[in-house]
């Protein structure tokens, strides 16, 4: 997904401002007021914010679906739907007799059928509690099927779900082409909205989509296309099938007066094959001409992606863009949604066309195993943008682009504090993308560029995850077989720290050599890779020296008596300057994490500047506050000195149930927040 404006790399002489005008208008909610991400300080007040959107319950449930099949007729005029959705399962314990399904109260269930005989159910909280007819086996698969109708409400953060619009308000707004627009956006938890599911990533099932729309429309979906009929005089109805699992919130429908065209894509691959992938356009008439301009970047772009990444994840099927009048693109597999404004017909958005089309391989085949996984999508889908630039415009392109997701430039970035698995509502916040896009820039510099290219194609096309799910730690044992040592530093670093680096770096020239010491200043400290360049009369020799432990001195020789030497002269290493302010309050931990809560409780290692007695507060993972408490007196520490051991007992009642909290710190002006899982 790609959210609001991209806020980099317009083209020279493209203004932003047009198209925030635009998008004010469009946002519904309170998004309307504020296009940009909203800058992120903490968990506990965002997560309130979000509080009245509860994600449904975890993956576990006793049953794995393995198709669904969803029969929509659609009415855009009421904004309604009626439909049957065909849940095919088996259980994952023998003689299941309760099924927990997800479908918002707003929608109305009218039956639920298992094999010709009714089945109870009960329809509340956003669940579908249905008592089976017959008891669910673990090895013969049944089918359930649910009837219901309704209005799909707004939903989640942002407001989306299936949304029934029209071309005439608001964007492009053409009184005589009042045509309507049916499309959704279901990421994280908002398939539900609009149909009955088991609403988690974890559980990838087939999918087949029938819909029932006014005529005059046409309807793109996943997959391929299989039938399209007339129902009923003025009506249509297409089926397509998505022949690849998938999990929920990829599941697309969109529908509008499309005008649609295909070209044929040859393209290459990574691991030495070569196909040809069908290429598809649907745009609103009054685009099209844009479009051409703005859509013509695709072929040379899905060319580049299957060279990097290895086979297009689809084979055999097609990869269509599809436009939708939403504040942002979301990469529906085969089938991405294109915001409106992104046409132009200056071809400035590039990078979108680009970000959705990775998606195709990390997020629509390697699926997060849950959403704290989330960079695994966001992240490579926004370092796939700046691959490109460099691919089409060159390194010095790359470098701007890197350094426009830096910490000078989105203040939010290392606010995370560990956050940076947490999708919801993390995901509206630019976080998990450049942070992400960071860890592996970073990553590559460690490698060097033969290993890292390697491992992109070696962890996208791991028969294991292709098509499945992934993890951080999937990710990590490539990158680790790949480098042939540990990372477990870096990736702890970069994944669960709020770390920035702060490099001390002093230099001594004595003939042809240069002593150059580093020293990492910020806790925890990484594996790093610094590029150094050594000028002398002979010209500039590049090294790239890897720091493999906090402080390390290196001996470089130069051809000639060395004049000078720049450490990070292009400024490609995240890192502060070493005389950058260490914070006034610094909270590491918990240990252990998760935690049973029966033992010694959970200790923080906590720095400070000046001494102050912190307020705790506990807050669980809707946001409530459960708790307050101090941790008494602590005196300050400095910001290298040893750190506070603070021990936090939780309640001996019991009275904390197993789940996600946050622990927020205040003092000195400053917050601190950490995340604990309590499994009790
Ligand atoms: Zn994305």
């Amino acid at each position: 997904m790609l959210k609001s404006l991209p806020s980099h790399h317009p083209k020279p002489g493209i203004s932003l401002i047009p198209p925030i005008l635009i998008l004010l208008g469009l946002l519904p909610g309170p998004a309307a007021a504020s296009p940009q991400p909203a800058p992120c300080h903490g968990a506990p007040a965002a997560l309130a914010e979000d509080s009245s959107f509860p994600p449904p319950a975890a993956h576990d449930r006793g049953i794995d679906v393995l198709s669904y099949d969803l029969v929509l007729d659609l009415d855009p005029q009421e904004r309604r739907l009626t439909g049957e959705v065909a849940i095919g399962m088996v259980a994952l314990v023998e003689g299941l007799t309760r099924v927990h399904l997800d479908l918002v109260d707003e929608l109305t269930c009218l039956a639920i059928v298992q094999g010709g005989r009714p089945a109870v159910f009960t329809h509340g909280g956003d669940s579908l509690l249905v008592d089976l007819a017959a008891p669910l086996s673990t090895t013969r698969p049944e089918t359930l099927r649910v009837r219901y109708e309704g209005r799909p409400p707004a939903h989640g953060s942002f407001r989306a779900g299936l949304m029934f619009r029209r071309h005439s308000a608001g964007t492009n707004g053409i009184p005589e082409d009042d045509m309507p627009i049916i499309a959704n956006v279901s990421e994280t938890w908002s398939a539900h909205s609009w149909w009955p599911c088991k609403d988690h990533p974890h559980d990838k099932a087939r999918v087949s989509l029938t819909a029932s729309v006014p005529d005059t429309l046409s309807v793109v979906s996943n997959g391929t296309l299989e039938q399209m009929d007339t129902p009923e005089p003025g009506r249509r109805r297409y089926r397509w099938r998505e022949a690849y699992p998938l999990p929920t919130y990829l599941v697309s429908l969109a529908a509008s007066d499309y005008v649609s065209w295909q070209t044929d894509c040859p393209v290459r691959d990574g691991l030495g094959g070569a196909t040809t992938i069908d290429l598809g356009f649907h745009v609103f008439p009054f685009d099209r001409e844009d479009a051409q301009v703005d859509f013509a970047v695709t072929c040379d772009a899905m060319a580049f992606l299957t060279e990097l990444l290895g086979p297009y994840p689809f084979a055999g099927e097609k990869y269509d863009q599809v436009e939708i009048k939403w504040g942002g693109a979301m990469e529906h597999p085969t089938a991405s949604s294109m915001p409106t404004y992104m046409f132009g017909g200056t071809g400035a958005l590039d990078v979108l066309v680009v970000h959705e089309m990775a998606h195709q391989w990390f997020g629509n085949s390697l699926t997060p195993a849950a959403w704290h996984d989330i960079w695994l999508n966001e992240g490579f889908a926004r370092y796939c943008e700046a691959l490109w630039l460099e691919h089409a415009e060159g390194p010095a392109a790359y470098a701007d682009f890197m350094r426009t997701l830096g910490p000078g430039h989105h203040p939010d970035l290392f606010v995370g504090d560990g956050r940076l698995g947490d999708p919801d509502p993390i995901l509206p916040n630019l976080l998990v993308y450049d942070k992400g896009a960071w860890l592996l820039h970073s990553l590559r510099l460690l490698l060097g560029d033969d290993a890292f290219f390697r491992l992109l194609l070696s962890y996208a096309n791991d028969p294991a995850l292709v098509h499945g799910h992934a993890t951080s730690a999937d990710f990590q044992a490539h990158a680790e077989a790949i480098a042939g040592r540990g990372l477990e530093r870096f990736f702890h670093a970069w994944l669960q720290t709020e770390m920035v680096p702060r490099l001390g770096v002093s230099v001594a020239r004595n003939g042809t050599q240069a002593e150059i010491t580093l020293q990492q200043l910020q806790d925890p400290w990484l594996p790093m890779a610094v590029p150094v360049v050594l000028h002398d009369a002979a010209g500039d020799a590049r090294h790239v020296l890897v720091l493999d432990q906090r402080q390390r001195r290196f001996t470089l020789e130069a051809q000639t008596a060395v004049d000078a030497v720049s450490v990070d002269p292009d400024g490609m290493v995240l890192m502060l300057p070493a005389d950058a302010p260490a914070p006034a309050l610094d909270v590491q931990g918990p240990w252990p994490n998760p935690a049973s809560g029966d033992g010694d409780g959970v200790r923080f290692a906590i720095r400070l500047l000046e001494t102050a007695d912190l307020e705790v507060r506990l807050h669980d993972a809707r946001g409530r506050l459960v708790l307050r408490t101090r941790t008494g007196p602590l005196e300050a520490t400095g910001p290298q000195g040893p750190a506070h051991s603070w021990t936090w007992e939780m309640p001996a009642d019991g009275s904390l149930a197993s789940g996600v909290y946050w622990l927020e710190f205040r003092g000195l002006g400053r917050r601190a927040v950490r995340k604990l899982t309590l499994l009790r």
